[in-house]
């Protein structure tokens, strides 16, 4: 009797894919229906394989999917848009995979966030065409932190909690936001933060991307917005993977003969 297995329709943009097994390939993905997820493409390193093209790295896909045993399982697959740009340029390419690492790295399977899927979608299109990709890179950051619940507080201290004032200021990763000079003389590990760097973050922060798009950012100062974002998202992820860790060591030590038995393929 033929077994029934449960399929389902996902739309996504593949993060990455390895190789599996003898002839397979792993794909994760961030679909719009279930966040990220990862999934089971039999025979896709085969040469005549028909859905290996479809499932490369930034293809915004249609799937067909089964539910396997462990894994989901790939059954039919189309491409819905690709962005040819991120492989003709090295450093576009760069760009690019630093977007699909940072979406990779802060999500969590089998959790739909369709806002941040669009956030995505549009900032492919975007850098892949861009003449100025600091500057979207930039905006992206901002707006992803909104959405993955990081959104740092650049309008009050958050120390004292008192408006900022246009001066410069301090930035704790720790607690996520701006400290104002008065504060910071009692707090460790600040970072420093230009008038002009935090007004172009708050600008990011409140505004919609045409409007954002119209300020004319000098490089030395987008430079400096990366630099404090890059450290802050660092923060959150040294932070964030110990947890996991933690939790698994706690959980190996409660149950040690659960590695060896059942799920050993992952
Ligand atoms: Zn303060």
């Amino acid at each position: 009797m033929p077994n029934r297995q449960r399929s389902f329709r996902l739309e996504g943009v593949v993060l990455s894919h390895h190789d599996w097994g003898e002839a397979d390939r792993l794909i994760t993905l961030f679909s719009r229906e279930r966040g990220k997820l990862r999934a089971l493409a039999k025979g896709a390193r085969k040469p005549r394989s028909r859905k290996a093209g479809h499932l490369e790295p930034f293809n915004r896909v249609s799937l067909l999917l089964a539910q396997g045993r462990d894994l989901p399982l790939i059954t039919q697959a189309e491409t819905l848009a690709t962005y040819p740009a991120f492989q003709e340029d090295l450093l576009r390419m760069g760009y690019g995979t630093y977007l699909l690492e940072l979406i990779d790295r802060f999500t969590v399977e089998e959790e739909a966030n369709p806002a941040l899927y669009h956030l995505l979608l549009e900032t492919l299109e975007r850098l892949s065409q861009s003449q100025q990709p600091s500057f979207e890179l930039r905006y992206f950051e901002v707006k992803f932190l909104d959405e993955v619940g990081y959104r740092p507080q650049f309008f009050h201290c958050v120390v004292c909690q008192a408006a900022i004032q246009p001066q410069d200021q301090f930035f704790s990763c720790e607690m996520g936001g701006v400290v104002c000079p008065n504060c910071a003389v009692q707090q460790r590990s600040l970072q420093p933060v230009s008038v002009q760097a935090l007004k172009y973050l708050r600008h990011f922060q409140r505004s919609t991307y045409s409007e954002a798009q119209r300020a004319k950012i000098p490089p030395v100062t987008l430079r400096e917005m990366e630099g404090l974002l890059r450290l802050y998202l660092q923060s959150i992820l040294e932070r964030g993977l110990n947890t996991p860790k933690f939790i698994h060591s706690i959980a190996q030590l409660k149950e040690p003969q659960a590695e060896s038995s059942g799920t050993n393929n992952l």
